[in-house]
């Protein structure tokens, strides 16, 4: 049981464990996907800004030969070609565009700028321009002007008559492309570079952590930082083969730079971030998703946690439920049982189980009503707790039974420590309870076999116990001792041995005559079991009827009694015989479940005898029980016609006045009250008792009358009828059939 629980709760905390990792996974997973994604994602911003600055750039440059392409047409328009003229034209042209200077180049190469210059174009700068000739427009790469700057020269061709007249062409300093790059992206931390396929500069940036005075990207990486080289391999060989993308490289701290082919000559442009940029949002995203993630686990376990301890108290309540018990407070049964089992492993000293139980507690219950009870029960309680010493263990076992534990040095103590128990007990007399004296019946079991559990040494205990209680003036105190287990062995075959006994018809009636003092006629008889053996002796009810009253067969066995009498008395009336009433024993067992009044009614009256000629017997101990009870039942049966007579009267604790209140109809007096007939007091106590009951109209019978002395004794008293071996012991059947 108790290894079950410890394995459900292990599973438990296995589940939560597993379901705590497997939640961690899946946010560490979800976490580096998304880490992934935004990177991916940043990187992608990062070839889409490249893009756009490559639109940006084209169509500002687009712009700029078109407009250059307008002032051809406007030049060529004139049916003179005036050198002078254009010149003057271009000068105010460039008033309203950006350029450093504009010029015209004649077929024959003689250039004149807007400066005022006249230069002649040879060389290779002559063999680059002669595309335009054929009508094409030719964007130089990076140049040295005369001054020195860094130029760039755009050049259109000039159209009249369908011949190209001559090259118009306009340069502009890097400078100025440059800011039209300028344009912030990633929040003023990235940047551009337009480079030749080659790597070679077109345009640098201003941007303070950009590269400067370089003429060769891929020089100025590798010189950057040896750790370069293979990204920068990379692009080399991504930009010979025209392809766009990005690498990862070193300058101090590390930046990420996209590369775009731009669609002018072998132009790339390159965009450059920091990569703590990207990774920037990218950690903030991630931080802000690793707390979420952390408060989602922090919660989940927080649940767990809490669920496992709402658990755990009601474990502990439930565990409350059992260890204490609710009348005393103290230990209950479970929590004894515990406890006693630990000391007896640990400790080794002579160890005696005792069982104490309270005699007639029911008749505290009923006399002071169940409160009172329940106090009378935690009082014991308490004068036990006082008793024992600290280290030894008590606690209420169920109802009005104790269990404790407890040590001894030598047997004289163990039976003065037990005696002294009893006699604190017995001593105390509570105020409200007026005197009535709490009687204790204990049973001790000395631990002989200390692996034996503790249930068992309880139920020695209250084997000695149960041996004694009941001895209304007897030894309070005894111990267990082996030929009990024999009793009681013996007790439970008898008890299996009776129930196939009756199903066998193993018991028969006696009757016992009644004879009417005066007259000695047969006036009566009493019905008697008897136990036929095997052998033909019998064995006597006193054997077995206080076995079959703990068991409750007693009720069986009085049915059966009670039906053979009726069986008997009506096949007598068939036969013509003197019929005589007949008693039958009720054993006190009937007063706690009514229900056989109407089996006995109805048993009567299916044989159709006169309900006179069956009386029943009953004892005034089962009175003293249940007074109410009593009394309702003994009226039920009066009026369905049954004569009612107290048995054994004078055996139990009747009283002389209690007559007055009980409705019966016959008193047999006790054999012992008989047996007292030649002592002067109990004379005078049987002839006042005898008078007493004629005085309430109570038929005396006289029990037990063995010699004629008692007989002519009960006769002067005015006894009626007399029962006794005198005249008759009881007899089977037939025989009291010869006798009517
Ligand atoms: P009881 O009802 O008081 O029965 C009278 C007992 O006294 C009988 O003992 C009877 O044999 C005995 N007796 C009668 N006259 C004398 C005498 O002069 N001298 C001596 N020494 N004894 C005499 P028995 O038959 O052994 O029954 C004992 C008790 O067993 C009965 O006492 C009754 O309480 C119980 N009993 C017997 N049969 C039944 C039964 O069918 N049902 C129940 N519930 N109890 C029964
Ligand atoms: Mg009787
Ligand atoms: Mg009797």
């Amino acid at each position: 049981m108790k290894k079950q629980k410890l394995d459900l709760l292990a599973f438990r905390i296995l589940m939560s464990v597993l379901l705590c990792i497997a939640l961690i996974g899946a946010m560490l997973y979800y976490s580096n996907t998304l880490s992934n994604e935004l990177y991916e994602n940043s990187v992608n911003t990062l070839t889409e800004i490249s893009a756009q600055n490559v639109d940006i750039l084209k169509t500002k440059i687009d712009a700029q030969t078109d407009s250059l392409a307008e002032v051809a047409a406007r030049i060529a328009v004139p049916t003179d070609w005036d050198i002078a003229y254009t010149t003057y034209t271009l000068n105010q042209v460039m008033k309203r565009y950006t350029f450093k200077s504009m010029g015209i180049v004649l077929p024959n190469g003689e250039a004149y700028l807007t400066n005022g210059a006249q230069v002649k174009i040879s060389g290779e700068s002559w063999d680059f321009m002669q595309g335009v000739f054929d009508g094409e427009t030719i964007i130089s790469n990076r140049a040295e002007g005369l001054d020195g700057d860094s130029i760039i020269t755009v050049m259109v061709p000039v159209n009249k008559a369908g011949e190209v007249i001559a090259i118009l062409m306009a340069t502009s300093t890097t400078e100025s492309i440059q800011e039209i790059l300028d344009v912030s992206f990633f929040n003023g931390q990235g940047y551009s570079y337009i480079v030749r396929s080659d790597g070679r500069i077109i345009t640098s940036s201003t941007f303070p952590t950009s590269f400067k005075d370089i003429s060769n990207i891929f020089d100025a990486l590798t010189e950057a930082d040896a750790s370069n080289a293979a990204a920068c391999e990379q692009m080399k060989h991504d930009m010979q083969f025209r392809e766009d993308s990005y690498i990862q490289y070193k300058n101090g701290t590390n930046y990420y730079m996209s590369y775009s082919e731009i669609g002018i000559n072998d132009w790339y442009l390159l965009s450059v971030i920091p990569v703590s940029v990207i990774d920037s949002t990218r950690n903030g995203i991630m931080a802000s998703t690793y707390l979420l993630c952390s408060v989602i686990i922090i919660v989940f376990v927080l649940i767990i946690t809490y669920f496992i301890r709402v658990e755990r108290k009601k474990r502990m309540e439930l565990q409350d439920i059992l260890y204490v018990d609710p009348i005393t407070k103290g230990y209950s049964y479970q929590r004894f049982c515990k406890e006693a089992r630990e000391k007896l492993d640990s400790d080794k000293r002579n160890a005696a189980v005792v069982v104490l139980d309270i005699e007639k507690f029911k008749v505290i219950n009923e006399l002071f009503g169940y409160e009172d009870g329940d106090k009378v029960l935690v009082y014991i309680w308490s004068l036990i707790k006082n008793w024992v010493k600290p280290d030894e263990i008590y606690s209420r076992r169920n109802a009005d039974i104790y269990s404790m534990l407890i040590f001894y040095d030598s047997e004289q103590e163990l039976a003065e420590r037990v005696y002294s128990l009893a006699e604190l007990i017995q001593n105390d007399r509570l105020e409200k309870r007026k005197g009535f004296v709490i009687r204790p019946a204990i049973g001790i079991y000395r631990v002989e076999n200390r692996e034996l559990d503790v249930q068992s040494m309880q139920n020695y205990a209250s084997i000695a116990k149960n041996k004694i209680k009941g001895n209304a003036s007897g030894n309070c105190v005894a111990y267990y001792d082996d030929s009990y287990k024999e009793t009681i062995l013996e007790n439970k075959s008898l008890e299996d041995r009776m129930i196939a006994g009756l199903k066998n018809e193993e018991f028969t009636v006696f009757y016992q005559p009644k004879y009417d003092a005066v007259t000695q006629e047969l006036s009566g008889a009493e019905a008697l079991i008897r136990w036929k053996n095997a052998d033909g002796t019998y064995t006597p009810p006193y054997k077995f009827i206080p076995i079959a009253e703990k068991n409750g067969f007693v009720l069986k066995l009085d049915k059966y009694v009670f039906r053979k009498v009726c069986e008997d008395q009506k096949r007598r009336l068939e036969e013509g015989k003197k019929v005589v009433p007949v008693s039958v024993n009720l054993s006190r067992q009937h007063l706690y479940n009514s229900a056989f009044i109407e089996d006995y009614r109805k048993m009567v009256e299916a044989r159709n005898i006169p309900i006179n000629l069956v009386e029943l017997e009953v004892t005034e101990s089962a009175m003293f029980e249940n007074q109410d009870e009593f009394m309702s039942i003994i009226d039920r049966l009066h009026k369905i016609g049954f004569k009612i007579l107290m048995d054994d009267f004078g055996t139990g604790y009747s009283s002389l006045m209690m007559l007055k209140s009980i409705p019966i109809d016959v008193m047999k007096l006790d054999k012992s009250f008989v047996d007292d007939f030649n002592d002067e007091k109990g004379e005078k106590i049987i002839s006042c008792v005898t008078q007493l009951a004629k005085s309430m109209h109570i038929e005396v019978t006289a029990e037990g009358v063995e010699t004629e002395e008692q007989y002519q004794f009960m006769k002067k008293l005015g006894c009626d009828n007399i029962q006794g071996f005198y005249f008759a012991k009881p007899m089977p059947m037939e025989d009291f059939d010869k006798l009517l």
